[in-house]
């Protein structure tokens, strides 16, 4: 017998403001996030309009891509039928040096390496035509 074609890994809607953060991360290759052109503060996920004082004009700003875990959590029983095959799998939040969270899925390490304050860094893998997602991985320096 064999195993059950799984339907596709549902991608991220590249309309709208989170579509914005998406459009550029494919074409640049390179984490950044949306920034306030007002006050400057980053803010993620992208929004029409800044919590802090309000302005609707934007720029983005490069990140290093360098954080620490901030909370996980590991799924036993896919949510999805397209994550069938990898449970258990965790889905972390990381605080960035920036100061912005972002939630990603893990390369390069098991779920039960997590910690809490993990140096962890970023890494983009292509997921579709025209997607790329940002991923965590144990820091390397
Ligand atoms: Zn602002």
């Amino acid at each position: 017998m064999s195993a059950p074609v799984l339907p596709p890994k549902p991608l991220p809607s590249l309309d709208g403001p989170n579509g914005e953060f998406y459009r550029r991360l494919a074409a640049t290759r390179e984490l950044a996030f949306q920034c306030c052109a007002s006050c400057g503060r980053l803010r993620h996920p992208p929004r029409f309009r800044c919590a802090s004082c309000g302005s609707a004009d934007t720029s983005f700003a490069p990140s290093r891509g360098r954080g620490r875990v901030y909370s996980w959590t590991v799924t036993h029983q896919a949510l999805h039928p397209a994550f069938a095959r990898e449970t258990p799998y965790a889905v972390v939040v990381t605080e960035l040096d920036e100061g912005v969270r972002i939630v990603s899925g893990i390369r390069e390490m098991s779920p039960d390496m997590l910690a809490l304050d993990l140096p962890v860094e970023v890494v983009l893998e292509e997921a579709g035509p025209g997607v790329v997602l940002p991923y965590v991985r144990p820091r390397r320096s």
